[in-house]
Parts: structure tokens; C-alpha cells; sequence
């Protein structure tokens, strides 16, 4: 499990785990869908919901950002149409190997919950990251475990955290492909919101890879209505910058809130047990966020209370844990 980089920041001051995509071609519609808007009311089809609903709201260098008028979620499409994989480096992992503490308690949390759904079993960790909860999973008698992610540098952490543990695969998702057996449990740890080609991926895992009556696990940021409408008057009056980092542009490509995840889970006849909104983090990486803050320049303070501490405060409860089983059909 690793966490995200930008304690803090809006929605997910903490957060989960590594991250992200199958790095997979895009379909013919998909392409079509990622021709750039021609104006803001061109509507194009959503990333979280698949309706056609879903119109331009931010627009900059680095990424246009569309909301969508049906499941009221967010998606993002970068200017470079690829994720940045390279940014996935140690560097990036460093704050998450400095927070193991907090990791640990996160992921014994985590599998405390889980555990009343889904005793056992198998359990793929997707968007593994540094391999945290991977471990802890293993302790929680969760066995034949799989880790997946994206980034060499996680992928690394991994072996290196699980050590002796024998019974977990790990998979480079830009390298190599998850085994063919199906897992009794599915888990995102802040790893979902990266996922560029998302509805391949789910469509692959739910067809794949998710044993039948099997649970999903996501951890994610939550977006409330104060936050994006704050993130539009950053857009308007401040730099670009200063709005890209509101919506986590480029690692994050898409955010939700609670609406927006429950009719993504009814994209793909997934159904809600549990759904939890939380700031576990925040008050942790509110004092981190003061203390750089306090050493940093006045440019560096201000733009900690623009992206940082100003966003905490009007979304408190910047994270959401969903757990869910599939009742099928799946898409
Ligand atoms: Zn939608």
C-alpha cells in the first residue's frame, strides 16, 4: 500500500496504494470519445458512467477535465493522451516509504472491515504499490495473494516488503498479465482514480478474474460540491497550475463522489455492502502541511493554502471506502 504523494491535498490527504492501468490499446469508441472538445457543451461519453453526458470543465495544458451530468463524477483526459509511467519512480514512493506507520495502521483498518465480508480466500491487490497491505493481507490469512501495478519502483518495494513470503505473485501490468485464476477478493487502495482505461480494466477483472460472489474493495478520494466549486474559481482567477493540482492533474484521472461511485457500481451489476467516508488522514497531513508550510517561502505558503489546507477544510471527508460484491450481470 502506498500512499499519496500530496498529503493534504484535497480530497485524499492519505490515501492508498500504488496505482494503476493496464496499459491496454483504446477500442475504436474510446478513441473517438478522446477528440478534443470543440467547445464546452460538446458533451463526450464518461469514463465512470458510459453515458454521453459528460462536458468540459477545465481545460489547460496538461489535461481537460469533463464533469458528468448524470453520475456527477469527474474524469480527466491528458494532453499527452498516455499516463506519465516514468513519474511512478522512487522518488514518488519516498513519502509512502516515510509514512509506513500510518500505511500499517491504514491497511490493519482496512482488512478489519474487509474481514466481515470476506473471512478468506484469495485476494488481488491492484495498483499494488509498495506492498503494505499485501503483507498484512497475508498475516489477516488472506493466501495466493497477487500484487499488480504499473511501476517498476513499487513493484521493487514489494518483493522487498513481502521478503520471504512465497505465496504472492507479483505482476508488472506494462510488462506482464495477471495469472489466469479468479481471486475471491479484488482490492483498489487509491489506485482506481489512475486507471486510464478503466472500463477495460473492470470489464477484464469482473470477466476474469473475480470469483463468483466476490468482493471489490476501493478506496478512493471523495470530491464533495464545495471542492469543485472551488476547484472552478481556482481555475478562473489563479494559474492553471494552481487548478491542475486541484484535480490531480496528471496522476489522477478520475474522481468521484459518493453518487458518482454507486452508479459506477451499477455500470457493472456491482452491489453496495459498505460504503464508508472517512478523513483518516487528515489531521496528520494537515500539521505535515503546516509545518512545510512554516519552513517554506511565502510563495510556498500560499500555495499550501490554496491547494492544501483550504481544500481540506470545505471537504473534511476527502476519502471513501466502498466494499461491494458482484451480483452480475457484469458488462
Ligand atoms: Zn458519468
Amino acid at each position: 500500500m502506498t500512499q499519496d504523494l500530496r498529503q493534504g491535498s484535497g480530497p485524499s490527504s492519505v490515501s492508498g496504494v500504488g496505482r494503476k492501468s493496464v496499459n491496454s490499446a483504446m477500442t475504436g469508441e474510446q478513441l473517438g470519445s478522446d477528440a478534443p472538445a470543440l467547445s464546452t457543451n460538446r458533451r463526450i461519453r464518461c469514463d465512470i458512467c458510459g453515458a454521453a453526458a459528460a462536458t468540459l470543465c477545465h481545460d489547460s495544458r496538461a489535461a481537460k477535465v469533463y464533469a458528468c451530468r448524470v453520475c456527477t463524477g469527474l474524469f480527466s483526459r491528458l494532453a499527452s493522451g498516455q499516463e506519465n509511467f516514468d513519474a511512478y519512480d522512487q522518488q514518488y514512493f519516498k513519502v509512502y516509504r516515510d509514512r509506513r506507520d500510518a500505511q500499517i495502521e491504514v491497511s490493519r483498518n482496512i482488512l478489519t472491515l474487509l474481514q466481515k465480508v470476506e473471512p478468506d480466500g484469495s485476494l488481488l491487490d491492484y495498483g499494488c504499490g509498495t506492498g503494505v497491505f499485501l503483507r498484512l493481507a497475508g498475516e489477516f490469512g488472506y493466501s495466493e495473494n497477487c500484487g499488480a501495478d504499473t511501476s517498476e519502483a513499487a513493484l521493487s518495494g514489494a518483493a522487498s516488503e513481502l521478503g520471504v513470503v512465497k505465496d504472492v505473485e507479483l505482476v508488472n501490468l506494462r510488462t506482464g498479465q495477471l495469472p489466469l485464476r479468479r481471486f475471491n477478493v479484488i482490492t483498489f487502495l487509491d489506485s482506481i482514480a489512475h486507471i486510464q482505461n478503466l472500463d477495460a480494466v473492470m470489464t477484464t477483472l469482473l470477466n476474469h478474474h473475480l470469483a463468483p460472489g466476490g468482493k471489490i474493495l476501493i478506496r478512493t478520494p471523495r470530491i464533495n460540491m464545495l471542492y469543485r466549486i472551488y476547484a472552478r474559481l481556482a481555475a478562473a482567477f489563479l494559474p492553471s497550475a494552481f487548478a491542475d493540482s486541484l484535480y490531480y492533474i496528471p496522476n489522477r484521472l478520475i474522481l468521484f463522489n459518493e453518487t458518482a461511485l454507486r452508479v459506477f457500481f451499477k455500470r457493472y451489476g456491482l452491489e453496495v455492502m459498505a460504503l464508508h467516508r472517512n478523513s483518516d488522514y487528515r489531521s496528520t497531513s494537515q500539521v505535515a502541511s503546516l509545518k512545510r508550510a512554516l519552513r517554506s517561502s511565502f510563495k510556498h505558503t500560499l500555495r499550501s493554502l490554496l491547494v492544501n489546507r483550504l481544500p481540506s477544510l470545505l471537504n473534511p471527508n476527502n476519502s471513501m471506502l466502498a466494499i461491494v460484491k458482484s451480483v452480475g450481470p457484469s458488462v
